[in-house]
């Protein structure tokens, strides 16, 4: 096995730095099953991970890169075999094990999943932890019991990855869904995504109003901070709240009112470690509801060497949609 290609982010005299560097296969963690990565994806904590804006990163030198889809070139693990198309979200992988922004992976079978009928490695990733947290919470608006006939669904941080494919399951599931952007120059790209309605997001991020007119019947919170509290305070009687993001911030600037006078379930959402079965639930939901063509509009494809320059551009909530790291280019 020859060199290969991957980001490599160290912490030491120098500073932090996220790198293009090449790497030795004798450099790989020592791990049952060997991955040829096709595809990694930009997320959110990636960003996170790769400007060193919180402290993702456990161990240093670590490539980034929570989420991989490939090909097993070797496995000491019987669940898996030489040649299978495989995908990872999670698992810690990209925080404190060596993740996916690589062109070689070692990981556990443990953390696997076979690739998803009927999607490619390069559909898989475009979906990556973002889209696969949307089915979550998605999963457990319905699992609360919460039906296209109750009303309006609120999608916060819409243009986000979370949230445009959110935008889209919910949509295609029939619901009436609301996204709320900072982005007026999205508003016709989020109606084509699914969106009945856009929102500006100015109007949920700075309101502290205990309780606010009953607007929905269910939310997906990519954003946390003012913009949960105001979406639980104007979530109807009964209704269902599942908080999964922080990218207006960490804090959480609300009463109880919502809950004990209207009796609203906030749920929060863990991809991480979420269970395999779990897993499966949600990877189903999306093969079933998610259109693999809009899927295509969602998309930006970039290079490893590229990666480094959108992570800021991410934070800042200058892209829209996925990012997806061709890994190969
Ligand atoms: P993106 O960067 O793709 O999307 C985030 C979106 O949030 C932006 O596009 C923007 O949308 C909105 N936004 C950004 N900054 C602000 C702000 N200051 N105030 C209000 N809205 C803002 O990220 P992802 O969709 O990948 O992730 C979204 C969040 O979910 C992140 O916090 C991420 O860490 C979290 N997450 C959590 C997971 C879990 O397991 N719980 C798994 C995956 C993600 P717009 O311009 O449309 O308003």
């Amino acid at each position: 096995m020859t060199s290969f290609k991957a980001i490599l982010v160290s912490k030491d005299d120098e500073g932090y730095q996220a790198r293009m560097t090449s790497l030795s296969p004798e450099q790989l963690p020592k791990e049952p099953i060997e991955v040829a990565v096709e595809y990694s994806t930009l997320n959110y904590k990636d960003a996170l991970a790769i400007t060193g804006e919180s402290p993702i990163i456990r161990h240093f030198p670590l490539v980034p890169g929570i989420d991989l889809a490939g090909l097993v070139t070797k496995s000491e693990d019987p669940k898996f075999k030489v040649g299978d198309a495989v995908m990872l979200n999670g698992w810690g992988v990209g925080e404190s094990k060596w993740g996916g922004m690589s062109q070689r992976a070692a990981v556990r079978g443990e953390w696997l999943l076979p690739l998803p009928e009927p999607f490619s490695t390069k559909e898989a990733m475009a979906i990556g932890t973002a889209g696969y947290t949307a089915a979550l919470c998605v999963l457990a608006l319905k699992q609360h019991n919460i039906m296209p006939a109750d009303g309006d669904v609120l999608v916060t941080g819409a243009s986000g990855g979370v949230g445009s494919i959110a935008v889209n399951l919910l949509s295609n599931l029939g619901y009436r869904v609301v996204a709320s952007t900072g982005k007026s120059s999205e508003v016709d790209w989020l109606k084509r995504q699914g969106a009945a309605d856009v929102i500006d997001r100015t109007e949920l991020s700075s309101s502290n109003r205990p309780l606010a007119a009953e607007r929905w019947s269910g939310v997906v919170d990519t954003v946390g901070s003012h913009t949960l509290a105001s979406a639980c305070a104007s979530t109807q009687y009964g209704g269902v709240v599942t908080a999964c993001g922080l990218a207006q911030g960490m804090d959480f600037p609300a009463t109880v009112a919502p809950f004990i006078l209207r009796g609203i379930t906030l749920v929060g959402i863990d991809s991480v470690y979420c269970s395999k079965e779990r897993r499966f639930q949600a990877w189903d939901l999306l093969a079933k509801y998610l259109e693999r063509t809009a899927l295509q509009q969602l998309v930006t494809t970039i290079g490893l060497d590229e990666v480094s320059e959108r992570a800021p551009d991410m934070l800042a909530g200058r892209l829209k949609g996925r990012i997806v790291v061709d890994v190969n280019v």
